[in-house]
């Protein structure tokens, strides 16, 4: 029934995600305790799945066993230590869930939960005690001597015909146990554990920040075209399979800035809705041609939930069954904003001015270059030859006053550093990237079209921009496109400069705390270079949340042009940096440039915001007064 998705290809990359994620349990390592619960309840699993067949045979001979195996004194050593490892697991859990009780379970079925802990507990709790009235039987002597615990426990047992029932009652209710989990397992979220290893093997490769491109025709979409999600019909099978490997953990709520700072949005409460509708009504979708699924909005999800998301992927890296959040939030968004044009009207005016004037400041292209007055920086016109570097300059960067300052840095230090490179100027237009994360995934497509086309005329081969969002767009989504280059952030280019010399800066005293951009760092991976930067021309203090875990500026997903409902994302980021006890907060990105200024203005802060390239170009030559 689900919509296609090519998950096929990679397969060195997948199966190396099953071993680290799936079987090696990587992200839920990341927080050592929960962690090591799941990881000894997981493992012990795996390492006991032979020890059910065993039992099986058992009812029917308690005198046989699987060949081999079934003998070996180590494999009644590890199965000993693994049901000990697991009881202490599910202990744990259960002091977790009862007595730390972490905000993260908020809106779980924690009742569900508990129900198939105590079913693990009993699996594991019947196989010891069999095992144990086994040995006090003397039937299997070649285990007794490798199995401490299976061995202190037959103490308990007599040996006479009381044990001999009490074998019978035990191996038959280890079956009973066994039989009931999986007979509970597809009624419940413990779906995951049939699910999540194919769902870890099909998630992305690579390009984490890449939305995977709608394809229309020549024209355009046609008028009854359904686009993105609008009922459960529409998801892909990627997008159905997530939803049934969701483990209501809740690691995506806890460290997701819209939930963190009181908004509607959850991305676990997303998902759970989502395969609610899914379970309510795929059954039927299925049976009858005719039926006609309720719309996923507003009844999985609110439009509220859909529009709260930033799109920073902090959700995303923390799923340990590589859930893709983005992909289902942005499928929402296409079908909202394409076939039905409901989306907040405060972004309307953003839209406008991209389709309009090429830039979301709905500023005249003409004016794209003018922060480069006076700098000397070669405009490039059609048929010029190309540069060693072509500099992207980005719309935030061309017409914001504050995030100009950037551009103007980064220009003076390209010369200084004797680099060959140009920009566009007019000929530069918006990258697409705030109508395509809208979910107007038409106009983004019209607009990479057409960058790609200059770009490729430009002869361009290596393009360097101040803008993580035209990163992101430029090396991972044009290619989709037609446009291949080698893309760099300009704090890469940067720090290459300084660390061949070519650009002395003198180190200060002051510190300086950086804030990663998402799409920079999360998506990206860029984190040592800015960092270096940092490093060369004050004294870094960093953040609580810092690197791949950085916290969003609130701009992402489009946001920059939408009202926010709740407390700000940005002042929450600026409280932060300003604990640190910095003096400057360095950026690496126009719009957190942009967010965390107003952050520091409406909160009242002591901090200055600033750009790499800017600190740097200060560094190299002292501000003017
Ligand atoms: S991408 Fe960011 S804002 Fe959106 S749901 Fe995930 S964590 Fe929350
Ligand atoms: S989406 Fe992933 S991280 Fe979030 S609750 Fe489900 S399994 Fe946990």
């Amino acid at each position: 029934m689900a919509k296609p998705s090519d998950r096929s290809g990679e397969v060195p990359a997948r199966l190396r995600n099953e071993a680290v994620i799936a079987l090696g349990q990587r992200k839920l390592l990341q927080r050592v305790v929960p962690g090591l619960m799941h990881a000894f309840i997981f493992w012990g699993f795996i390492v006991l799945l032979p020890t059910i067949v065993m039992a099986m045979i058992a009812i029917a001979d308690r005198g046989e066993t699987i060949p081999w195996l079934g003998r070996q004194g180590w494999f009644a050593l590890i199965a000993d230590v693994f049901c000990v490892l697991v009881l202490a697991g599910v202990v744990t859990a259960f002091l977790i869930r009862k007595i730390q009780r972490p905000a993260r379970f908020e809106g779980s079925h924690m009742g569900e939960a508990d129900l198939i802990l105590v079913l693990i507990a009993g699996i594991v709790a019947t196989l010891l005690l069999w095992h144990a009235s086994l040995i006090a039987l003397g039937l299997n002597e070649w285990g007794a001597s490798w199995s401490p615990v299976s061995n202190a426990l037959s103490n308990l047992f007599g040996g006479g015909s009381g044990t001999h029932d009490a074998e019978r009652v035990l191996v038959w209710a280890h079956i009973a146990i066994v039989l009931s989990f999986l007979a509970y397992l597809p009624n419940s979220k413990h779906l995951h554990i049939a699910t999540a290893v194919v769902n870890v093997y099909f998630g992305r490769t690579r390009a984490r920040g890449r939305l995977e491109p709608l394809r229309f025709d020549e024209e355009g979409p046609e008028e009854d075209m359904r686009l993105g999600s609008g009922t459960v019909t529409d998801m892909t099978w990627k997008q159905v399979v997530d939803t049934y490997s969701c483990t209501e953990c809740g690691r995506c709520q806890d460290v997701c800035p819209a939930w963190a700072t009181g908004k509607a949005l959850s991305p676990k409460l997303l998902i759970m809705g989502l395969r609610d509708q899914l379970f309510a009504e795929g059954p039927q979708a299925l049976g009858a041609a005719e039926f006609e699924p309720s719309p996923l909005v507003p009844n999985a999800v609110t439009d509220e939930v859909v529009w709260d998301c930033v799109t920073c992927g902090a959700c995303v890296r923390e799923c340990p069954v590589s859930i893709e959040h983005i992909d289902h939030i942005v499928d929402l968004r296409r079908h909202l904003v394409m076939n039905e044009a409901r989306f907040p009207s405060e972004a309307e005016p953003m839209l406008r001015d991209v389709e309009r004037s090429s830039n979301p400041w709905g500023k005249a292209q003409s004016d794209r270059a003018a922060w480069a007055e006076g700098l000397g920086v070669r405009v490039l016109e059609p048929g010029d030859p190309a540069p060693d570097v072509l500099y992207w300059v980005g719309c935030a960067a061309s017409f914001d006053e504050r995030a100009r300052t950037s551009a103007e840095s980064t220009a003076k230090l390209l010369t200084a550093a004797g680099i060959d490179f140009a920009i566009l100027g007019p000929r530069e237009a918006c990258t697409g990237d705030p109508a395509r994360r809208m979910g107007n995934e038409y106009v983004f497509q019209s607009f990479a079209e057409q960058n790609v086309e200059t770009l490729n005329e430009s002869g361009a081969k290596k393009i360097v921009t101040s803008c993580p969002h035209c990163f992101n767009t430029l090396a991972n989504e044009y290619p989709d496109f037609g446009g291949s280059y080698e893309v760099v952030h300009h704090s890469e280019l940067l720090a290459e400069l300084v660390r061949e010399g070519r650009i002395s800066p003198s180190r200060g005293d002051r510190r300086i705390t950086y804030h990663d951009s998402c799409y920079l760092a999360r998506h990206n991976d860029v984190l040592a270079e800015p960092r270096e930067l940092v490093a060369a021309v004050g004294q870094p203090v960093e953040m609580a949340r810092t690197g791949k875990r950085t916290f969003c500026c609130g701009a992402g997903g489009a946001h920059m042009w939408m009202e926010e409902r709740g407390r700000p994302i940005n002042e929450e980021r600026v409280r932060e940096a300003a604990e640190t006890g910095a003096e400057t907060l360095a950026v690496a990105c126009p719009y957190c440039t942009i967010m965390l200024d107003d952050g520091v203005r409406t909160s009242g802060r002591d901090l200055r915001v600033a750009d790499v390239a800017t600190l740097l170009a200060e560094s190299v030559e002292p501000p003017e007064e």
